[in-house]
């Protein structure tokens, strides 16, 4: 029979057991090299110590992403910005729940006070244009027009 070297039973048992053979060595306290490090996101091997595979790890980077509402800057992944941008379309980063709410109701009420400045519609015409509720628009349109007094009132004065 012929001997089986310490390298070679590992890699006999790794064969068996259908383990990493590198587990193996380490399980059987033989030096492994180079170190079977495996990539945090990814599970990839890698042979450094850094914790991630190159694509994950500048991934993992974080980058300075500006409320699309108060403007403020926060770290955001890579990954996350990458994501968002490219599979949902998405241009607009918020701080949180409170700075995604204003922003929307901002954006569509200017866009509703444009559309209707622009076609001279009242609410039920915008209604069935943008497909938003009437009863929704004839509160902005009345909301705005406020404003848009209070402005005009504060110009005059
Ligand atoms: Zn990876
Ligand atoms: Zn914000």
């Amino acid at each position: 029979m012929t001997p089986i070297t310490a390298c070679g039973a590992a890699k006999l048992l790794s064969a068996i057991f259908d383990e990493d053979e590198g587990e193996v060595k380490r399980y059987l306290g033989l030096p492994v090299l180079p170190p079977p490090y495996r990539c945090l996101d990814c599970g990839k091997r890698i042979h450094n110590k850094i914790g991630r595979c190159q694509s994950c790890f500048s991934r993992s980077k974080r980058l300075d992403v500006a409320c699309s509402w108060c403007g403020q800057f926060r770290k955001r992944l890579a990954s996350e910005i990458i994501r968002r941008v490219s599979q949902d379309g998405y241009e607009h980063f918020f701080c949180d729940q409170k700075c995604v709410g204003q922003w929307h109701r901002k954006h569509d009420w200017g866009m509703i006070w444009q559309a209707h400045l622009q076609t001279a519609y009242g609410a039920r015409q915008l209604s069935q244009l943008l497909g938003i509720p009437r009863a929704t628009i004839s509160h902005i349109l009345a909301k705005m027009r406020e404003t848009e007094r209070v402005a005009i009132g504060a110009r005059m004065r």
